[in-house]
């Protein structure tokens, strides 16, 4: 999965460009934040995000 660095200005970018729709806002964190059980790491999400916030994770 991919996933979002505090780096994340909450901006919502990435999330228009998921066709899984895994990225939401998540207030707990205060940023946006991809739901690893939906995310196909297509890698879409990460191209588009103007903060390099999103890269592959574990
Ligand atoms: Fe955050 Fe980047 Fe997504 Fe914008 S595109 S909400 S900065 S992770
Ligand atoms: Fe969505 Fe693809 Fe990003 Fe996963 S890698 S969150 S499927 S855009």
């Amino acid at each position: 999965m991919y996933v979002i660095s505090d780096s994340c200005i909450s901006c919502g970018a990435c999330a228009d460009t998921c066709p899984m729709g895994a990225i939401a806002m998540d207030d707990s964190l205060g940023r946006y934040a991809i739901d690893g059980n939906t995310c196909i790491d297509c890698g879409s999400c990460a191209d588009g995000c103007p903060m390099g916030a999103i890269a592959p994770g574990e």
